[in-house]
């Protein structure tokens, strides 16, 4: 049985370290809101090139202040990709703003910035780009909408830690940068974890506050806030996970690339990596018409496959009259062609090629 990912050969790799860092916390005893999260912040916001980081309980909630901050208010226009995990769109309706869909570009799986320009309305208050699999999406076009319009950017980075555009890091380039710490992410925590990333100072305090019952100081609260931080245990697994990150993500290239040579050739479409980009394989995702009978026959030859994702969100139960869209004819096509094969550090050459040999018979 070849498993999509293993988080148990990963803890084995770091035992001895995480176990230091867990002792560490709890000889402190000091469980939320210390050093060890403060320390983390700082680490990550160098890694990301940016000049704050604020960590928070999920990416979902990452997104839902990130909004917040720049000042959402309902009826507000939010444009961002319907081919995405659903708690994208979910942030934009938790403010009250409404979600506005755009198509995606069928190579690089994220949003088309045409189609971006396409449904800009004056009510337009911000654009999600989402760096679908740790491939980052086109960002200077977007850029030049954004400036155009007047318009903020706020990076769904959740998929992408460590990846670039054009020797930028995923996060750094809009307003605010969202990333998820969730367990199966390429930096993961040991539970739920999320952090915003910004070089804007306002923005830093005013989520800072929002985090934390909208108080600077203990019992001074400005805003309606809430409880999302993150706490010291997992801010302590991820200053250890961190400095990994590079050498974890370079593993995921060499799987990537030899997937790719095995399937050349092959009917199905292999992902690919822009001149602009630095993919980190978050997600290794092929695409073939036969979809579902590829992943029936390989889940009988032992291998465990994911599709990410099956179902568009503009087409969700939840999202039945919410929002609106013109022309998805990618993203929906996509959704019913998307395989995601087992890919993460810990796997070898030879379930590479056991996987790949397996699709070829199938096919
Ligand atoms: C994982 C993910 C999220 C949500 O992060 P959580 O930490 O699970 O709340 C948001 N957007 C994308 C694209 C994701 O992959």
């Amino acid at each position: 049985m070849i498993s999509f990912i293993d988080l148990k050969k990963e803890s084995q790799e770091i035992s001895e370290e995480i176990r230091a860092a867990f002792r560490c916390v709890q000889e402190r005893g000091w469980y939320v809101l210390g050093d060890e999260l403060l320390a983390f912040e700082k680490d990550y916001a160098q890694y990301t090139g940016t000049q704050f980081c604020i960590g928070v309980n999920s990416g979902s909630d990452a997104l839902v202040l990130a909004l917040k901050a720049i000042g959402i208010s309902p009826g507000d226009e939010v444009i961002l990709p319907s081919h995405t995990f659903v708690a994208t769109a979910d942030a934009v309706v938790r403010n009250g703003a409404i979600p506005v869909f755009a198509d995606i570009d069928p190579e690089t799986y994220c949003i088309d910035p045409n189609a971006v320009a396409s449904m800009v309305t004056p009510r337009t208050k911000a654009i999600i780009p989402v760096h679908l699999y740790g491939h980052p999406a086109d960002m200077d076009p977007l850029i030049k909408i954004a400036d155009e319009h007047n318009i903020h950017l706020i990076e769904d980075a959740c998929q992408a830690h460590g990846s670039e555009y054009r020797s930028r890091k995923a996060g750094s380039m809009g307003i605010i940068g969202c990333f998820s710490f969730y367990p199966g992410k390429n930096l993961g925590a040991y539970g739920d974890a999320g952090c915003i990333v910004t070089s804007d100072k306002k923005i830093d305090e005013k989520i800072r506050m929002e985090r934390n019952y909208g108080q600077k100081t203990k019992y001074q609260h400005t805003c309606i806030g809430m409880n999302s931080r993150m706490d010291e245990i997992q801010a302590a697994v991820l200053r250890v996970k961190l400095k990994y990150l590079d050498r974890w993500n370079e593993k995921r290239r060499r799987f990537a690339s030899l997937y790719d040579d095995l399937l050349a050739g092959c009917s199905v479409i292999r992902p690919i990596e822009r001149e602009y980009a630095r993919h980190v394989y978050h997600l290794y995702v092929i695409r073939s018409k036969k979809r579902d009978i590829l992943n029936s026959y390989l889940k009988k030859k032992g291998i465990e496959t994911g599709i990410h994702y099956p179902i568009p969100v503009h087409q969700q139960k939840a999202y039945r009259g919410r929002g609106y869209y013109k022309d998805l004819k990618v993203t929906e096509s996509v959704s019913g062609e998307v395989l995601s094969l087992p890919l993460h550090p810990w796997m070898d050459d030879e379930e590479v090629r056991y996987i790949a040999q397996m699709i070829k018979k199938c096919l």
